[in-house]
């Protein structure tokens, strides 16, 4: 299923996109919902986020490349960190460049989305709480992250978070191309069978710390090509299977 957020005459639902059509869920892919036979043109619709996360669960220097350009050691743990739910932008919507930063990056990620509440979970379990997988931007405001230390204020403007357009649980998310693009030229470009830290183990690693709710997310991270937008740019994640997420900058 692709599962799609969006709004038609102020009123937001869920439904399942198929091609260029969308058919409605009376409720949404986090519980009980039953498929109607309502169907919507996706170009009349306005699509929204996938959802509201209470967190988004963001791994760093995930990709080896990524380390290396950063000339830091490969990890041997994750390394982890939160952006809060403000950070939620829809894709089309516009990442806000912050006026005390003076470097915005963006990084492709793939990011899976919990489908129902997770905790204490062993690797071999994580398949059956995953409601499936979407593209996101880890927004970046580059020259306020110090190169040790913590990293909120870089990652947690508002904004910083885009993710979508729609929830796949249709991927194989251990082998996908990622790329990202700005103004249509490729600056990213690798699969997620180069993740350190597989999907399995993240999501168990992370339960064993926190509880994972239904709509939280988390960013697996990026691959090594990071560098700035600038205002009126318009950046693009691809990721196999899981279409174009796209933003612009103001
Ligand atoms: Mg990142």
């Amino acid at each position: 299923m692709k599962y799609l957020r969006f709004s038609y005459q102020d009123i937001v639902h869920y439904g399942i996109l198929d091609n260029n059509t969308v058919q409605i869920l009376d409720g949404t892919p986090f519980g009980a919902y039953t498929v109607t036979d309502e169907t919507l043109a996706l170009e009349a619709v306005k699509i929204l986020s996938p959802c509201n996360f209470s967190k988004a669960v963001c791994i760093g220097l995930n990709y080896r490349d990524h380390a290396e350009e950063f000339q830091l050691p490969i990890p041997t743990e994750p390394v982890v960190f939160i952006k809060p739910s403000t950070t939620n932008l829809a894709p089309l919507g516009i990442i806000e460049y912050p006026p005390q930063c003076h470097r915005l990056d963006y990084e492709a990620e793939l990011a899976i989305v919990i489908g129902k509440t997770t905790r204490n979970i062993e690797e071999k379990d994580a398949k059956e709480y995953i409601l499936g997988y979407t593209c996101a931007n880890d927004v970046t405001a580059r020259d306020l992250q110090p190169k040790q230390g913590q990293w909120t204020i870089s990652k947690s403007f508002d904004t910083f978070c885009p993710f979508g357009p729609f929830i796949s649980d249709e991927v194989d998310a251990s082998n996908l191309s990622i790329e990202s693009r700005v103004n249509g030229k490729t600056m990213q470009k690798s699969n997620s069978k180069n993740l350190i830290f597989k999907i399995p183990y993240l999501v168990s690693y992370l339960s064993k710390v926190m509880t994972l709710l239904p709509g939280d997310i988390i960013l697996t991270g990026t691959p090594g090509g990071i560098s700035g937008m600038h205002k009126g740019d318009t950046v693009e994640i691809i990721i196999e299977g899981l279409g174009t997420l796209k933003n612009t900058i103001g």
